[in-house]
């Protein structure tokens, strides 16, 4: 059989910059084919830099997703038996077809997401990283066994849940695809996918991807659809685990109505990131650690810092960001908002923190950029946010960043903590003590010192506290695999004994 190669399978993308270039129609991906939604309906796909659409996508009805449960279901026997060793060639491969077409998938997710090329490269970076895990549980993810009484053994091995599935969001097209994929299938599973419309190559690439990297048809696959489709994953019989990642009301919905089903379910939602900010903090590595964390991916990211409290007189570093944000050049260092809708929803939570009394340092209302048409916010500061502003405590996930003011550390981590939210958060010192007593008291599941977006790495586990995050463990690292297999303990005795008791 000739190998498929993602070329023979996807049109490459061929622009290596920011220019308006159309793309194909990305269609389900089931049983190693490219399908069609049942019903024949598609949706425009939106370069949100131009505001117009370069492609289609397919929009599956509930039923589509059954017929990607049969694929899998027919597929998952031979692949639960594939040693781990196994499997983790499809990931090396995978790695090096994902680092072969880096720049090419770069310009596409740029296109369709909005993202600079850079924080493509982080978001496809970041994913390969997840790959490498995946690859790496051939040699960590041994169980365990001991002799637990003469001649009885006793083993731990991590059997596969059967039909998984993920539901991703719009800001990470291929990072949060593969904080689920690589581990859920070196644990033997087969998986669904359903991306986020508004952002679907990513999803058709890894498709492609994974086909080239050698997964047997019906192992992965990929379908579009609105919330009727979601539904039917979370209530299909034959799934038996859901991830999902986006915002909360649907987080907290998916697990409630998954969980009462009996379903393994991990939902992450959205944030609110505090960075607390003291007068000892380096004002150099505040001001820029902010103003990358508050405007990449035009704050379009769950771990954006996006309120900073102040505690005292830390004015020196707010001007400084007001002096770092002039020098964004909107088009090139930071990219347009998602959709038209949510840039007007941004300026919505301006214009009502300015009319409740916020002072606006830097303002992004109003943004254009030349020969682009799109979704613009430009990069903007509001100082003397107070609680009853939904600025205070709404995420607004746009390039706002917030100030508050607070007298004292505790008071701070008061004001932090009352959010509803615990993703991420951070404090700024020189002062090991200070550091010390936030981390402490914060409740937030990431957290960093000196640092604006305190990602953890592999092999540490992503995942945040409170309305961040329903379900128990981490969405990546060992609490990933752990997510999706389960654990069997079994007892061996071989050896004939005699005269010892039932515990000897
Ligand atoms: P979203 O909740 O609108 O969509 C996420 C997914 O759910 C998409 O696939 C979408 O098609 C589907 N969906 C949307 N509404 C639905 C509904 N009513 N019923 C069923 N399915 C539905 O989120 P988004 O706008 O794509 O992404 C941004 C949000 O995701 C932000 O809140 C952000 O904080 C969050 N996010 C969280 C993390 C994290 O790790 N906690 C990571 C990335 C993004």
């Amino acid at each position: 059989m000739v190998a498929r190669t993602v070329s023979s399978l996807v049109p490459l993308y061929s622009p290596r910059g920011y220019e308006f270039a159309p793309y194909a129609a990305a269609r389900n991906w089931i049983g190693g084919e490219w399908r069609n939604a049942s019903t024949g309906e598609t949706m425009d796909v939106e370069n949100p830099r131009y505001g117009r659409p370069m492609g289609k996508v397919v929009v599956s009805p509930g039923a589509d997703v059954d017929v990607a449960v049969r694929a899998a279901k027919a597929a998952l026997p031979k692949w639960r038996h594939v040693p781990l060793r196994e499997r983790a060639q499809v990931m090396y491969r995978l790695k090096s077809i994902l680092e072969r077409d880096m720049e090419e998938m770069c310009w596409l997710l740029s296109a369709e997401n909005g993202k600079t090329y850079v924080e493509a490269q982080g978001d496809v970076g970041k994913a390969i990283e997840c790959v490498e895990f995946a690859a790496a549980l051939a040699m960590s993810a041994a169980g365990g066994q001991i002799d637990v009484s003469r001649g009885v053994n006793c083993r731990l091995t991590h059997e596969p849940l059967g039909i998984v599935a993920g539901i991703t969001p719009f800001n990470f097209p291929v990072m949060v695809p593969l904080w689920m994929i690589p581990n859920a299938l070196m644990g033997g599973n087969a998986f669904i996918l359903k991306p986020s419309s508004l952002v679907p190559y990513g999803g058709m690439r890894l498709a492609a991807a994974i086909e080239e990297a050698g997964l047997p048809e019906g192992i992965f696959n990929v379908v579009y659809g609105r919330r009727d489709a979601v539904s039917a994953i979370v209530d299909h019989p034959e799934i038996s685990a859901v991830g999902f990642v986006g915002s909360t009301p649907v987080a907290k919905h998916l697990y409630g109505r998954g969980a009462t089903l009996g379903k393994r379910m991990l939902c992450l939602g959205s944030a609110k990131n505090h960075a607390i900010v003291v007068p000892d903090a380096d004002l150099e590595l505040t001001a820029t650690t902010l103003v990358a964390s508050a405007y990449g991916c035009a704050g379009q990211r769950c771990m954006a810092a996006t309120i900073m409290v102040a505690v005292g007189d830390v004015q020196p570093i707010i001007d400084e960001m007001v002096v770092l944000m002039r020098k964004l050049e909107l088009g090139k260092d930071m990219g347009p908002i998602i959709t038209k809708e949510d840039a007007k929803r941004i300026v919505g939570y301006i214009d009502q923190a300015e009319s409740m009394g916020a002072k606006i340092l830097a303002d992004g209302r109003g943004a254009k950029v030349a020969g682009c048409p799109g979704n613009w916010v430009g990069p903007t500061l509001i100082d003397h946010v107070t609680p009853e502003m939904p600025a205070s405590h709404e995420e607004i996930f746009g390039p706002v960043f917030c100030i508050m003011h607070a007298k004292t550390l505790d008071e701070a981590i008061d004001l932090a903590n009352s959010s509803p939210y615990g993703n991420g958060g951070a404090v700024f010192t020189q002062s090991g003590e200070v550091a010390r007593h936030v981390a402490e008291r914060l409740d937030v599941g990431m957290f960093g010192v000196n640092i604006g977006i305190p990602v953890p790495r592999e092999p540490f586990a992503f995942g945040g506290w409170k309305d961040s995050g329903f379900g128990c463990l981490d969405i990546t690292g060992m609490d990933g695999f752990h997510f999706w297999t389960r654990a069997k303990k079994t007892t061996e005795k071989w050896a004939h004994q005699t005269g010892g008791s039932w515990m000897s």
